[in-house]
């Protein structure tokens, strides 16, 4: 289906033109028509479906231009989603003087202010900030007439999930509500039968694979990793790579070995502050960064279609953590290519990798023996501290929190 066979604002069907999004994608096309309608929905959606437009389309639509207050509110885990959720949205919002704005930890409260005193209409957040913002400026919530949690069981994976639940107690007025999670553990179902409707439940992460529109490429690198890495980014097929590695120390390592041979190279990790993060992000999106090593704070959710190479230069720890990173270059049938680095040890674990993900390996150089290796060889490999999910809170600190140890004694307030 196309988005013009759709009755939206002239603004809207303008800015979908300009950016290139003509048909649907299947979850766009399952989801807005119950949208527009006013249902609650809970989707299970595979990274990079477009499920970001299946919301903002809608929202922008329904957008009353006319009411200066907050209408749509968004939740999501990290302040990088945020960002890229929220640019998204102004991207279709175009020319429509829908105003939307993102409010997240790590960055002055009172520039945050000033705007949502100014004229906001969609707002997303992360958790704490909002919480911060609801007890510190009274912000008015009461307009709002859609909540959108996205990416869900992340949220719940990092300790936001009363959080969440707080807000979502907060919005006593009539409105709709949308969650969305790549899965479906048994606290964010619960906290779905407690705030959604009758629920349109849209699933199409059935099976959730690593994108198959990827060239799935290994190399049996052995001891000699950082050469083997080093000679293999000097071909020129490797126009942008993003290099994961497993933790905040081994990114640190690799960014100061790589800077000696390469120039435009960044690493991005949680423990940066919210600055310097947002500006590597900006300049990775925008090509003036050619390599960026990372870890897996910068996996989940975030759109880096624009990369040829997607690198593991640690072996993700499991197949879900390997769908996601390659999944940030694979969106929307996009091609590319993903370079796993695996030694001896790492055969067991990468055998899973390629069962779970149906992948049949293209090896660079020579192929290690794979048939003689059993599932628990190497498979006792531990998750390190720091894998960079830890650090990307959405909060300032940039430390694990305390499950909720934020809204102790707290109370609804009547401003919401
Ligand atoms: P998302 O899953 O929302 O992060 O979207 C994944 C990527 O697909 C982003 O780069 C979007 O800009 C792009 N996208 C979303 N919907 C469409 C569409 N209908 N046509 C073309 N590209 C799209």
């Amino acid at each position: 289906m196309k988005f013009s066979e759709l009755d939206l604002k002239p603004e809207l069907q303008e800015s979908l033109k300009r950016m290139g999004y003509e048909e649907m994608t299947p979850i766009q096309e399952q989801t807005i028509p119950h949208v527009i309608k006013g249902a609650d929905v809970m989707g299970l959606a595979e990274t990079g479906s477009g499920k970001t437009a299946a919301c903002g389309v809608p929202l922008v639509n329904a957008t009353d231009v006319d009411l200066n207050a907050i209408q749509h509110l968004i939740l999501v885990p990290t302040r990088e989603l945020a960002l890229q959720y929220v640019q998204e949205v102004d991207d279709l919002a175009g020319d429509s003087g829908v105003v939307p704005f993102a409010v997240f930890g790590g960055f002055d409260i009172s520039i945050q202010k000033a705007k949502l005193n100014h004229c906001v209409h969609i707002l997303v957040a992360t958790p704490g900030r909002l919480i911060d913002l609801i007890w510190n400026t009274r912000l008015d919530l009461t307009h709002v007439r859609t909540v959108v949690l996205d990416e869900a069981d992340e949220m719940l994976k990092m300790g936001f999930i009363e959080d969440v639940d707080w807000i979502l107690s907060c919005m006593l007025q009539e409105h709709q509500t949308l969650l969305w999670s790549a899965t479906m553990p048994g606290e964010i179902d619960g906290l779905a039968r407690k705030y959604l409707k009758d629920p349109i439940r849209i699933e199409l992460n059935r099976d959730q694979r690593a994108p198959q529109s990827l060239q799935h490429h290994f190399l049996h690198a052995g001891r000699n990793r950082l050469t083997a890495l080093t000679k293999y980014l000097k071909d020129d097929a490797v126009k942008q790579a993003i290099i994961f590695c497993n933790s905040r120390d081994k990114a640190s390592e690799l960014h100061r070995e790589l800077r000696r041979q390469f120039t435009s190279m960044e690493s991005i990790h949680g423990g940066l502050d919210q600055g310097k993060r947002t500006s590597i992000f900006r300049g990775f999106k925008e090509l003036k960064i050619k390599y960026m090593v990372a870890t897996d704070v910068a996996g989940r959710g975030l759109d880096f279609s624009h990369v040829t190479h997607v690198i593991n230069y640690d072996l993700p720890f499991n197949s879900e953590i390997y769908t996601h990173r390659t999944g940030r270059a694979g969106r929307m049938g996009r091609t590319g290519v993903a370079l796993t680095l695996v030694s001896d040890r790492d055969l067991g674990s990468l055998k899973e990798i390629l069962r779970k993900n149906v992948i049949e390996p293209q090896w660079v150089g020579d192929a290690p023996d794979m048939d003689s290796v059993s599932k628990r060889r190497g498979g006792n490999r531990s998750r390190g501290r720091g894998d960079g999910r830890s650090g990307s809170s959405g909060q300032g600190s940039g430390r694990p929190r305390r499950r909720g140890s934020r809204n102790s004694g707290r109370s609804t307030p009547t401003t919401a």
